[in-house]
């Protein structure tokens, strides 16, 4: 049995990354990517602007 080996990118520095346990952070490269996407993502979303829905309320809160 030919076992198959899954390439991925790593999301953040697009290096090649062996999808398999020698490679426990995939699909990032190294737990630092990891940990920097991750910090990318929190920051992203606690900066989301609020430019496109004014300040109406949302009409599902109350019917
Ligand atoms: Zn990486």
């Amino acid at each position: 049995m030919v076992k198959k080996t899954t390439i991925v990118t790593c999301p953040q520095c697009k290096k090649e990354v062996t999808w398999n346990n020698d490679s426990p952070y995939r699909p990032f490269c190294s737990e630092r990517c990891k940990l920097i996407d991750l910090g990318q993502w929190a920051t992203e979303s606690y900066r989301i602007p609020q430019s496109e829905s004014n300040s109406e309320e949302e009409p599902s809160h109350q019917a």
